[in-house]
């Protein structure tokens, strides 16, 4: 089903045969995390190609169709753009373009990234309303309802379609339709490791600003923000009154309707982009979505077999949290994981931290690389003492698999 290449996981399926080791250290680690993901080779080629300049007719042309194709990501009429920045600032990019100081905001605060957004917000004056979700579980699209009849003066509800620290969707269709009753009000949403994972279809759902970023779903190097703004979110965009100067989205749309970007553009990680938009529209969004839910799937069903039990009640498809069984630390799991067998994991963070793994399922990465990983955990996991059924991980993850007609 799909045509992913699965370079770390054939030199480490050597290693788990006993095989010698690759002695490409560029070629070490299978990447598992929630980002960074493994980096498909056609974007790693470009990534080493010759530089050109970016105000020249042949990048202006690179440029202008990686727009548009990230506009069909979005699923939107609206323009997109690229800030050279890790998704922070995409996030602190968004904030700033539609917000004033002293603009009311409901914050929805699922973990660290809705954590990091509140507190953005704070730095720039806003009068934030936090909605505290307790980790594990989603927002309520009738809490949110709530708050905002409360305060319909609120200007912004900021929100993470994929809470990535503790590994939660949040119902986001449901919650625009909230946020659309209120003509005043945008819903700004974080949705780094959901756009290209997870069905988020911008203008279908009236969502206002949307954020992404190259090292999730993108299966890019660190270093790109995207976003993009509704219609209804224009008019805030020329209202703003926080302090913008690189982030200036106004000064970005007249560049790029001249086909360049406002500062230098970052040739190398858009060529790469190319690339890859190229290879998630081959797939189809959709198509994407149902392979990486399975592989989701598959890591869920796998970790269950070992004893592990996922953690997010609405788990979502870019990253599984698997909570630990007592007497086993996250963080010796994850070391164990990644000195011995060479898959890199996510450990928790903050209240989670030793207590569950997160295991990232974006980036070029195919079936095998799931069971590989489900097979090194479990030898990982008896490493630490805790007696597992590697052979009935390994099925449960297959299943998932035959069941969702993917070959493995
Ligand atoms: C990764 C991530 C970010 C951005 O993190 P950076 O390190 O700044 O790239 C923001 N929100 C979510 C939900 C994320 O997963």
């Amino acid at each position: 089903m799909t045509t992913i290449t699965n370079l770390a996981y054939f030199f480490n399926s050597q290693l788990i045969e006993g095989d010698e080791m690759s002695t490409d250290e560029s070629q070490r680690y299978l990447v598992m995390t929630p980002g960074p993901v493994q980096v498909p080779q056609e974007a790693l080629q470009e990534l080493a190609r010759p530089m050109i300049h970016h105000r020249t007719p042949e990048f202006e042309k690179i440029l202008t169709r990686v727009l548009e194709k990230l506009s069909k990501v979005f699923m939107t009429d609206q323009p997109v753009f690229i800030q050279a920045a890790t998704g922070s600032g995409g996030m602190e990019s968004a904030l700033v373009n539609v917000l004033s100081p002293g603009d009311k905001v409901i914050s929805v605060i699922c973990g660290k990234f809705g954590e990091r957004w509140a507190e953005m917000a704070k730095t720039f004056g806003a009068e934030v309303l936090p909605l505290n979700v307790p980790w594990g579980e989603s927002a309520k699209a009738k809490e949110i309802e709530e708050l905002l009849k409360k305060n319909p003066d609120t200007r912004a509800v900021l929100i993470q379609a994929c809470e990535t620290s503790t590994a939660i969707l949040n119902p986001i269709e449901e919650v625009s339709k909230v946020v659309a009753r209120f003509p005043k009000t945008l819903l700004i949403v974080d949705a780094i490791t959901a756009l290209g994972q997870i069905p988020l279809p911008m203008d279908k759902w009236g969502l206002d600003v949307v954020v992404g970023a190259s090292q999730k779903a993108f299966m890019l190097p660190t270093g790109l923000a995207f976003l993009s703004f509704s219609k209804k979110a224009w008019p805030f965009v020329e209202s703003a009154k926080c302090p913008r100067y690189y982030w200036d989205i106004r000064k970005e749309k007249k560049a790029n309707l001249a086909r360049q970007t406002f500062f230098s553009s970052a040739v190398s990680h858009i060529r790469a982009l190319d690339k890859v938009l190229d290879r998630i529209l081959a797939l189809g969004i959709e198509k994407n979505i149902h392979v990486f839910s399975a592989y989701a799937e598959a890591t869920r069903e796998g970790g269950r077999a070992l004893g592990l039990v996922p953690y997010a009640k609405t788990p979502s498809t870019s990253v599984t949290a698997l909570a630990l069984p007592a007497g086993v630390d996250g963080e010796k799991l994850r070391d164990q994981m990644e000195s011995k067998y060479l898959v890199t994991i996510a450990g928790g963070q903050d209240q989670i931290k030793g207590k569950v793994i997160r295991i990232g399922t974006m980036g070029d990465i195919g079936p095998k690389d799931i069971l590989h990983t489900i097979v090194c955990l479990a030898r990982a996991l008896k490493d630490l003492g805790f007696n597992c059924d590697e052979g009935a991980a390994k099925k449960a993850a297959e299943s998932v698999f035959t069941k969702q007609g993917i070959k493995f």
